[in-house]
């Protein structure tokens, strides 16, 4: 098949590219390196099955193709807040665009949608019907909202147009490629601990995350694209749950070092806790996470080392 992979010069993208290509597809990744790097996938541009569009998601493009990954936007509360307004037309007119598209090639067509659309929770852990919490005039909005919109233009369009969707929300995801300064929890804590500096703790550190290693999220996206009917949305994540600071301590006595916890104020509207229900994942797509917490970051951190050249 064809396949367009919009952000696919990203952490999750570049990796959905590089199995793409090795199942033996054709790959456009379309990008324009707001958080993406022409590093992650120098390694595939002499791949004549490979082709790389810098482009931006929020004017609309036109490529023959038979599947669609709309992966597009940033994902760190950092970059995301860079720009708050960007980032809500990069998920709603990326959203358009790649709907449009899908609808007028007859096209299949994925959103990477997030745990983030359940805002701070009030049911653990969250299966897809909860409809979430969120504040929609605080400063994750852009993010959350963002990507609320995308999930009911996909299901609008679906409605109406008869558009074949698919619909993943990723619950926080970590594995080699994403950015030492990206500024979310894992590649900061693993960046501080090899250049042995303390590691910032954010509130009191009790707040939970589940983490998915990024090569179980990757196959459960292609399960759930692959599948002959289910439109989603379905949470792909890890169950394995953990407060901020044992995920700190795991890190320290992985990496080693002199590095001590260090705590500042939690950002407005952060969630307290956050854990996929995975049933629907289990029961429809056959898929549950192979590699935990530990055996993720054994592979993660050796990415980090290598990159800091320590
Ligand atoms: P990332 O920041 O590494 O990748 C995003 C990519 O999109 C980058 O290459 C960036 O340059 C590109 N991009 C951003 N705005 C664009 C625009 N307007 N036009 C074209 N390209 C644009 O983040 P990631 O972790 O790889 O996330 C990929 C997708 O998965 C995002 O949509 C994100 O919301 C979603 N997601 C990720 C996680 C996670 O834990 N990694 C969790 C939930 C959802
Ligand atoms: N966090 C932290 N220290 C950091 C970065 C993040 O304690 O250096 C916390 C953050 O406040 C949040 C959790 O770690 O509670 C996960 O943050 P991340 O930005 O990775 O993802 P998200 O909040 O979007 O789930």
């Amino acid at each position: 098949m064809r396949i367009l992979i919009t952000g696919g010069a990203g952490f999750l993208g570049s990796h959905l590219c590089e199995r793409l290509l090795r199942e033996g597809h054709e790959v456009i990744c379309l990008d324009n390196f707001f958080t993406g790097r022409k590093a992650n996938i120098a390694h595939l541009l002499e791949n004549p099955y490979f082709e790389l569009v810098r482009h931006d998601v929020i004017d609309p493009f036109k490529f023959e193709v038979d599947r669609i990954y709309n992966l597009a936007c940033p994902a760190s509360p950092p970059h995301y807040q860079h720009n708050p307004i960007k980032t809500t037309k990069t998920s709603v007119m990326g959203a358009i665009n790649c709907l449009g598209l899908a609808k007028r090639i007859g096209a299949r067509v994925f959103q990477a949608s997030t745990s983030e659309v359940y805002g701070d929770p009030e049911i653990h852990p969250q299966p897809e019907s909860y409809r979430g919490c969120v504040n929609p005039i605080g400063i994750r909005a852009c993010y959350d909202e963002g990507k609320r919109c995308a999930e009911t233009l996909f299901f609008d369009y679906h409605r109406q147009n008869q558009v074949d969707i698919r619909v993943v929300r990723i619950f926080n995801t970590y594995g080699p490629r994403m950015l030492p300064d990206d500024g979310r929890v894992v590649s900061n804590f693993i960046v501080q601990a090899l250049r042995g500096e303390d590691l910032t703790i954010y509130g009191d550190g009790k707040q939970t995350r589940s983490f998915c290693y990024v090569d179980d999220l990757i196959e459960g996206f292609i399960r759930l694209m692959e599948h002959p009917t289910l439109t989603g949305p379905v949470n792909i994540g890890n169950p394995g749950e953990f407060t901020m600071l044992e995920l700190a301590e795991k890190i320290l006595t992985k990496v080693g070092g002199k590095s001590k916890l260090t705590y500042h104020p939690l950002p407005g509207d952060d969630p307290m806790q956050r854990q996929p229900d995975i049933s629907l994942a289990k029961s429809e797509l056959g898929w549950e996470p192979t590699i935990d917490l530990d055996a993720g970051l054994d592979r993660t951190i050796p990415y980090f080392a290598q990159l800091l050249g320590k």
